[in-house]
């Protein structure tokens, strides 16, 4: 799975970049060949217009009906412009260019033997930016007047790009989406791959949280029905609080599961009720105090909040408190100081947590309320976890109509900031 990854990555890179290729190349090809096609077409038009200059001039001299080519040479050797009108030239241009599909308009000049001009169209412009094309109207070495017809069509430059943009428009197109496939295609990989590291940490770690436990009620009970201890009332005392220490343990890890498996399905039925959050905030407080002094920390309470009535659910809202003091702790280094305020925002209340712990990344600051996500802070803590305590104060905290958010410096400490509407 490691190597097939960096595998699709470049094979679907180089035949995006293939892709690419190939179109560029095969416009341009096209392009070339339009170009050729173009020009091959001009010169036979420009033979086309000699061919009915000459017949329009022997027609004026009266010649009517087949002749054969050698009187025909032979007349022909006179042969000039002078006599024609403009607007049959026009003409013969016009039809010989519409005989080989050339749309755009044209201008066309014919000099005579010292570059007069004798007949040309208005516009017509010797320094024009499109190439020129020229044919000599005399028909031999013999010929008396050396006539020549130059003639251009007034395109744009680049009438070849535009004649295709069609093609380039759909193909610039298609190779967005095909990059915007790939593009998707290599999020939801990188995604789902997330996602199974995260589902198996997740699974470690809940092996682990819940061993422990059974391992120690194991040989707690492996102790009460050992000889000696099984007559002394203190040591029975000591195993059997050791085993509901344990259960207890047990207990709230499937409890943190349990919690998020019921976010996850939805189902959060808030009971909601108006409710003192001083007084839950202080009862979830005085609960954490062991575990506070236990690691020698201080905890300190500081309700300033004038209005702390909130419309919430007593459960839901006490985990939310208990969530987020069991991770001041958990993540706290030495010389615990936890610092619980509470204070109000426009109609908000809110509840402050600030612990002087080991503090987390702007990174993980950014990700801490995703579901199973965990720091990965290396040595500094070996604190287990299951990356859902936080994920859950999020969904709850929001059901209320509230919002959460932390502030972090990574080795001094975080503050966590909880939003409740006021009742
Ligand atoms: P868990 O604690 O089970 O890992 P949480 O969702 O409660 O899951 O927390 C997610 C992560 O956020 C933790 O793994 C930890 O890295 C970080 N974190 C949470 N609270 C704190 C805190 N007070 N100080 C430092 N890091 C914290």
């Amino acid at each position: 799975m490691k190597k097939v990854f960096p595998l699709i990555i470049v094979l679907i890179t180089l035949s995006v970049l293939g892709i690419i290729f190939i179109q560029v190349s095969w416009i341009n090809n096209s392009i070339e060949l339009k170009q050729q096609q173009r020009e091959q077409d001009m010169e036979h038009a420009i033979t086309q217009i000699r061919e009915s200059v000459y017949e329009l001039y022997l027609k004026s001299n009266g010649v009517i009906g087949y002749i054969n080519e050698e009187t025909r040479q032979f007349l022909l050797r006179k042969f000039t412009v002078e006599g024609l009108s403009d607007e049959d030239i026009n003409i013969a241009i016009n039809s010989a260019l519409k005989r080989y599909n050339i749309k755009e308009p044209f201008e066309y000049s014919i000099t005579n033997i010292f570059q007069m001009p004798i007949i040309k169209s208005q516009g017509f412009d010797r320094r024009e930016p499109n190439e020129i094309l020229e044919i000599p109207l005399t028909p031999s070495d013999e010929s008396t007047y050396y006539e020549t017809l130059y003639l251009y069509t007034k395109e744009n430059k680049n009438f070849l790009h535009s004649k295709m943009s069609w093609y380039i428009a759909a193909s610039i197109l298609f190779t967005i989406i095909i990059i915007s496939a790939f593009y998707l295609t290599v999020r939801t990989m990188f995604n789902q791959k997330k996602l199974s590291e995260i589902k198996s940490d997740f699974i470690n770690n809940m092996t682990h949280e819940l061993k422990t436990p059974l391992a120690t009620i194991s040989l707690a009970i492996d102790a009460l029905t050992n000889e000696k201890v099984i007559h002394d009332t203190d040591k029975i005392k000591y195993y059997s609080k050791m085993i509901k220490d344990e259960n207890k343990r047990m207990n709230k890890q499937v409890e943190k599961i349990l919690q998020s498996a019921r976010i996850e399905k939805q189902d959060i039925k808030l009971n909601l009720q108006k409710l003192n959050a001083h007084e839950i905030i202080t009862k979830v407080a005085d609960n954490v105090t062991l575990q506070v002094l236990d690691k020698n920390g201080k905890l300190t309470l500081h309700t300033e909040a004038e209005h702390f009535r909130i419309e919430a659910d007593e459960v839901h809202f006490s985990n939310v408190v208990f969530n987020l003091l069991d991770n001041a702790i958990k993540y706290s280094k030495d010389n615990l100081e936890i610092d619980i305020s509470t204070g109000n925002e426009g109609d908000m209340f809110v509840l402050k947590i600030k612990d002087n712990g080991i503090g987390m990344s702007k990174e993980t600051q950014k990700r801490v309320f995703e579901k199973f996500y965990r720091a990965h802070t290396g040595n500094i803590h070996d604190v287990k976890g299951f990356g859902l305590g936080l994920s859950y104060v999020k969904v709850i905290v929001e059901a209320h109509g509230g919002k959460v958010k932390v502030d972090s410096t990574m080795g001094k400490g975080s503050t966590f900031f909880a939003y409740f509407p006021i009742a």
